[in-house]
């Protein structure tokens, strides 16, 4: 626990292997300020909450990989009450993850890697993404995310990447996504220009991009099995391949931040003078109420477009894995969000969590009629290009508000990675298959030097030394029942932009 001013409790959940990150610690600090501008607005009025509502940061719980973020630390999760700090969420609207079982078997893959790069390489990168999206398509995705999708298939049916959506099988995954891959909004207030870019069909220039970063496209092989009984019913066995798909609403989620923080600004009451912490709250009952459900609205819009923009990276994995081996089956494991805000509403309490950098780790009361309703929800915890990622089952720990690590942290900022000696990195790009939008083996490319080392600069920044290790994070979990280890996969290939 960590003590502060307003006596907020705040949890840390972590074993003695992990340190506490004093850059993030600052932050939070920061962050937890919120709570006297609070008591400052109640001071002043005391109907902007709503009248008779206490609003208050609840809990805090900093998750394993907790570190400094931009503004909100990464692995923060906040309960707050009667009101939200859409700041809480991070930029990227529903960034999260996708893990897939295959139908092969790492001995098959390992023989047409080099193929199978340059496949990805021109479906992600080189002109190779033919998905044509119509008006239409466009609002019902950031209208109701992959219903929208499944509604709406139709008008662009069989056309370059519609090939692989199988309206069927995307129905039959829907229990296999948090939320059931949609947040339905009733309407779209930030990204009118999204959908009217373009009167009919034409090529969608967002919609299945990676996004830079520490977004990526991962074959893994698995390399161990942790819990046999929870491995078999999941699909999962060691030696096969799976897919694992790390990315987020991209500019859309910008847009409706950026769109959101200037109505928070304007709603503010003038006379009190903005936050100290330079963090603006959101009510959600009383006068400005309206302004929450449009928030809301918004919010949902963005993570629509993600759940949809994660289904289709991964259907331009599977289009490449397919056009070099054959046709393959494969199965939607999970998909879960990792920065979002959910409403927590039982009677007149009005809760609400937020995640920003932390996966939802449920236990199987709250899975009750779903497929995971006896091994607790899915998570999802990537290492690093160079490290194993773990696949966990949920346990539904109220005392760390359900949430677990998204990741193993970061060990160096960007800025502290740049300075990592070339021969580090070298050491790392030979022994793993990072596939850039360039290839660095091209002798072209190698005598541009430009080139090359704007690619290796943000390799760099993303390569296994600037993480934490992985080990202590899962070990965590596992000692504060937060979630279980179920398979431990091992990367064959990363996609990077
Ligand atoms: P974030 O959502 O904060 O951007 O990153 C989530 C986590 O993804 C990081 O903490 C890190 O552990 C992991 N990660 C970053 N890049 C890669 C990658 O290329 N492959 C894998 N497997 N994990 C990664
Ligand atoms: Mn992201
Ligand atoms: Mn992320």
């Amino acid at each position: 626990s960590l003590s502060n001013d307003w006596n907020i409790p705040v949890k840390f959940c972590a074993n003695r292997q992990i340190l506490l990150e004093e850059e993030g610690v600052k932050e939070l600090s920061v962050l937890l300020q919120t709570q006297r501008t609070i008591e400052k607005i109640l001071n002043r009025k005391p109907d902007f909450f709503g009248k008779n509502r206490m609003p208050e940061i609840r809990e805090v719980v900093l998750t394993p990989d907790f570190h400094k973020g931009k503004g909100i630390p990464v692995g923060t999760v906040i309960l707050s009450k009667d009101f939200v700090i859409p700041q809480a969420t991070g930029n990227d609207i529903n960034c999260g993850m996708r893990l897939l079982s295959t139908s092969y078997t790492s001995d098959q893959i390992l023989p047409h890697l080099d193929d199978i790069e340059n496949r990805l390489r021109y479906i992600f990168f080189q002109g190779g993404r033919n998905l044509p999206m119509a008006p239409e398509q466009r609002q019902a995705l950031l209208k109701y995310g992959i219903s929208g999708l499944i509604d709406t298939c139709g008008i662009t049916k069989n056309e370059g990447l519609w090939r692989y959506f199988d309206a069927e099988r995307e129905f039959s995954n829907l229990g296999h996504i948090h939320g059931r891959g949609s947040y339905p909004a009733d309407d779209i207030f930030a990204l009118k220009d999204y959908i009217d870019n373009s009167r009919g069909i034409s090529h969608d220039s967002v919609i299945g991009t990676l996004g830079g970063g520490n977004h990526f496209a991962e074959i893994q092989y698995v390399r161990k099995i942790h819990d046999s009984q929870t491995a078999y019913q999941w699909g999962i066995n060691e030696g096969g391949v799976v897919i694992m798909i790390h990315s987020g609403s991209l500019g859309i989620g910008q847009m409706t931040g950026h769109y959101f923080q200037k109505i928070l600004k304007d709603i503010y009451p003038k006379d009190i003078g903005y936050p100290e912490n330079g963090i603006f709250v959101l009510p959600v009952h009383g006068e400005l109420s309206k302004y929450y459900g449009r928030f809301k609205t918004s919010m949902y819009n963005a993570a629509n477009f993600a759940f949809g923009n994660r289904l289709f990276l991964s259907l331009m994995v599977m289009n490449a894995l397919d056009s070099v081996l054959g046709e393959s089956d494969m199965k939607l494991i999970y998909d879960a969000p990792h920065n979002l805000i959910w409403e927590e509403i039982t009677g007149e309490l009005y809760e609400y969590i937020h995640r920003k950098g932390a996966t939802p780790a449920y236990g199987y009361e709250v899975m009750n009629d779903s497929e995971f309703a006896y091994y607790g929800e899915p998570v999802i915890v990537p290492g690093s290009m160079g490290a194993p990622s773990y696949l966990l089952r949920g346990n539904g720990e109220r005392a760390f508000l359900y949430s677990a690590s998204h990741g193993a942290g970061r060990q160096l900022s960007r800025g502290a990675a740049m300075k990592i000696s070339d021969r580090n990195l070298d050491e790392f790009l030979n022994s793993f298959r990072i596939v850039t939008p360039v290839n660095m083996k091209d002798h072209q490319i190698k005598k541009r030097p430009d080139i090359m080392k704007k690619i290796r600069d943000s390799i760099k920044q993303e390569a296994p030394f600037a993480y934490k290790d992985i080990t202590p994070v899962i070990k965590t979990l596992t000692e504060s029942d937060v979630a279980y280890p179920v398979a431990e996969f091992y990367p064959l290939l990363t996609v990077k932009s």
